[in-house]
């Protein structure tokens, strides 16, 4: 008999699965996928190279304990993202630095621009391109300007499918330009890979006998959430355990309320015989590709000698794409659309089931939010202390 049913194998399945195990309590992890590892799930494919199925994920942070926290499941090293994106023919640093501003633009007009910059912000720091357009001194909102004009409005565009005046401000405001010549994409503390991929993660936190785990389950075609009741019933017979839901909440409250839109991504992999595509692992394509970007996948391995030197590699290249869960090709829901209306249709599924003591929903398909693999780790342990004061409380 288990006490714990938990609906899916990524982060927050696994990390819960595993805390919960720990204490002695017997999990059974329902994965509708053929393997464990959520969209982290990590393979070598017939090249021998390390593959992302999911697209390209790297683990950043600045939250200590959560970089404690998963090391106790994998050896980590070191790996400081550097993304290029291709602006007029030119491959040049992502955030925009003084490189890209020195790539692109003559040496005295980058002069001037640089000279203004640093007259009125600090050196080293991020500043957002909404200030720079917003700027009143002409040199400085025209270099915004084009920023975000080379930089942010096609790349939006092909991303999300909208209008630029459509996007969000707060949005535009996440577009960071460095003014200095660090090229790291992210400045987290913590910045690192694990030596032998992502999935050997989620291969420890399940590998406790408390756990059974069974893929390729739908947990739709098992698991009945009756609203009308407040009970939940697994194989048509009701389960008193826990149930932890960390698929799709409109999906198995059957659209009661309509979906919940997502955007996705057609991930088109190719592979080369030869020992290398581009400089980096990322390179973004912002403006006249379709697809948004290409990662090749060695480069997440540069201390791996043999990986490097092989006459063989793998791309993904990205093309976003509305989800559609009727389309036959049955691509992946990705990232949630936050606007009034899909929120305000979320918060009506969550309301159904509040009376529902012993559901909890976890993760950026039950909880319809973009979760980092940190901050989906650090709310999964939350979600963990709620249920064991659940117990107490019983
Ligand atoms: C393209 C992309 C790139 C990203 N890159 C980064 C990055 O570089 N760094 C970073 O920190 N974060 C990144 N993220 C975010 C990261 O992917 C999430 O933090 C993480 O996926 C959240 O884990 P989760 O467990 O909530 O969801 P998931 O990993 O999606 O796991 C949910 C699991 O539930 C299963 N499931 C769903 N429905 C059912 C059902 N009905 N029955 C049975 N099983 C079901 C799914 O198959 C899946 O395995 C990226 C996200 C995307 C979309």
């Amino acid at each position: 008999m288990n006490d714990v049913i938990i609906v899916g194998a990524g982060f927050a399945g696994s990390v819960i699965a595993c805390e919960l195990a720990k204490i002695g309590k017997k999990v059974l992890v329902i994965e509708k996928r053929e393997q464990i590892g959520g969209n982290m799930y990590e393979y070598r494919d017939t090249n021998g190279i390390p593959i992302h199925k999911y697209g390209p994920h790297i683990f950043h942070t600045n939250n200590e304990e959560v970089f404690k926290y998963l090391q106790n499941f994998a050896e980590f090293f070191k790996y400081e993202h550097r993304v290029l994106g291709k602006i007029d023919g030119e491959l040049v640093p992502i955030p925009f630095n003084f490189t890209s501003l020195e790539k692109l633009f003559s040496k005295e007009k980058a002069i001037t621009i640089k000279n203004k910059l640093l007259s009125k912000y600090d050196k080293d720091t991020k500043i957002s391109i909404l200030d720079l357009i917003n700027d009143e001194d002409e040199v400085i909102k025209e270099f915004g300007q084009y920023v975000y004009e080379k930089v942010f409005i096609h790349y939006t565009a092909k991303q999300w499918e909208i209008p630029v005046e459509k996007v969000d401000s707060s949005v535009i405001n996440r577009v960071p330009v460095m003014l200095g010549y660090d090229d790291r994409y992210f400045q987290d503390t913590y910045q690192y890979m694990p030596k032998n991929g992502f999935t050997e993660i989620f291969k420890n936190m399940l590998k406790s006998e408390n756990i059974t785990v069974e893929l390729k389950q739908d947990a739709v075609n098992r698991i009945k959430i009756d609203i009308d009741s407040n009970k939940i019933f697994l194989d048509n017979k009701e389960f008193q355990g826990t149930l932890v839901y960390t698929g799709a909440i409109d999906e198995i409250l059957g659209y009661k309320f309509g979906e919940l839109p997502y955007r996705s991504i057609n991930l088109v992999f190719e592979q080369y015989q030869s020992n290398e595509y581009q400089p980096v692992a990322v390179v973004n394509y912002p403006n006249e590709e379709k697809f948004t970007r290409i990662t090749e996948f060695k480069h997440f391995y540069p201390m791996d000698k043999e990986l490097r030197e092989k006459n063989k590699t793998t791309i993904l290249k990205e093309y976003p794409i509305m989800y559609n869960r009727k389309d036959p090709k049955n691509l992946t829901p990705y990232y949630v659309i936050t606007n009034n209306d899909n929120i305000k249709r979320y918060e009506q599924y969550k309301n159904s089931v509040k009376d529902i003591k012993n559901l909890f929903f976890c993760g950026r398909l039950a909880e319809y939010k973009y979760y980092n693999m940190d901050t989906v780790i650090e709310r999964a342990l939350q979600v963990v202390k709620k249920i064991e004061n659940n117990w107490e409380e019983k």
